[in-house]
């Protein structure tokens, strides 16, 4: 026979475990050049599993908003009109837009998302055979390169480029942009954590009392090893590196991160992790900081506590702001369930 006080605890133990068990879902696609990876939690598994459809739709729907590689984005309407007309667009095209100039002012220039004047001079696609610009044709180009020069007219919702062969390209922020709209699709009632990844970005959710997500950081200068990691909550993380994308000319890798001064890849840094409160923040800072290198980096980063970042220099150093640097723990396990790339 089973003793009484065994069923009363089975029978509250299953009342519990119904009533407290979170229903996980978890689902990963190639979107927007990158694998996106969408966890999220809560009771009820329906629920969890529509928003988390939903936020997928949410990337879908920001990529075709605002990738270049898509004819049909509004992003390459604006870009066909350069030097003829300004084009009409949709709120969030301009919230981007204006956000990377702001970008821009904050980082002297070093993020531009007019750098894309310079597209198709610097191949990272592997496609035609690799080739160092000659200093004239960057000169040339350089010469439709320039934030300033963006018109943006929030009041008619228009953005006009002035001449032709000026560019857009917002493949620095896009994914930031899109990690954050998924995530609000994943902000609501019934679900009590979520986490969106986009290739090297990532943004976070966690209703008070949850735990927080434990994230991985990859070592720039060892792929194979994990520089540390880190818990987070309500925060977004985004890195970028130079040897993600690269093409090699003669024993030298070429990033893909151009200094818009100087119309050639940026060097000096091998890696940058910024984190902040939402993603598209995040994802802008770390190209910049790319650009900028570790000290004027760190000077122009918008202060902290909001805003921290991880520079690994060319010499494999780090140089992190002071609130960052007590956060990443070493040691790292090798259960970390999502490791971002540098
Ligand atoms: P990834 O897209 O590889 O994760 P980033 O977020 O750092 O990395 O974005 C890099 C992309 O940003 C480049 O591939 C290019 O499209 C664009 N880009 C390159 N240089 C600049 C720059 N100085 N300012 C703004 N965007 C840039
Ligand atoms: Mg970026």
């Amino acid at each position: 026979m089973i003793p009484r006080f065994k069923i009363l605890f089975l029978i509250v133990g299953l009342i519990f475990g119904v009533h407290c068990r979170s229903a996980r879902v978890g689902q990963a696609e190639t979107l927007m050049g990158t694998l996106v990876e969408i966890t999220a939690e809560g009771r009820d598994h329906k629920l969890v599993e529509a928003r988390v459809a939903l936020a997928f739709e949410e990337v879908r729907r920001v990529d075709r908003l605002i990738s270049t590689f898509r004819e049909d984005s509004e992003l390459s309407r604006i870009n066909r009109a350069a030097g003829v007309a300004p084009v009409q667009v949709s709120p969030e095209v301009l919230e981007a837009i204006e956000r990377s100039l702001e970008v821009s002012r904050l980082s002297d220039g070093a993020f531009d998302i007019s750098y894309a004047a310079l597209g198709g001079l610097w191949d990272f696609s592997g496609e035609k055979p690799a080739r160092v610009p000659e200093a004239a044709e960057i000169a040339a180009r350089l010469k439709r390169v320039g934030w300033r020069r963006i018109q943006v007219d929030r009041s008619a919702g228009t953005v006009f480029l002035p001449e032709a062969g000026m560019r857009l390209d917002l493949g620095a922020i896009a994914k930031g942009y899109a990690v954050d709209r998924a995530l609000a699709a994943l902000k609501v009632p019934g679900v009590d954590r979520a986490l969106v990844t986009a290739g090297g970005d990532l943004r976070a959710f966690t209703r008070p009392g949850e735990k927080p997500w434990r994230i991985g950081i990859q070592d720039p200068a060892r792929r194979d090893r994990l520089l540390g990691e880190l818990e987070i909550q309500n925060q977004a993380v985004a890195t970028s590196g130079q040897y993600e994308r690269f093409v090699e000319i003669q024993g030298r890798r070429y990033g893909h991160i151009l200094d818009p001064r100087t119309g050639r890849p940026a060097e000096g840094v091998l890696g940058a992790t910024v984190i902040a409160g939402e993603a598209w923040e995040a994802d802008a800072w770390a190209t910049a900081l790319l650009v900028l290198g570790p000290e004027q980096g760190i000077k122009l980063l918008p202060s902290p506590p909001g805003i921290e970042a991880l520079i690994v220099d060319a010499k494999g150093r780090w140089h992190a702001t002071p609130g960052l640097a007590g956060r990443i723990q070493p040691a790292p396990s090798p259960s970390v369930p999502f490791l971002f790339r540098l």
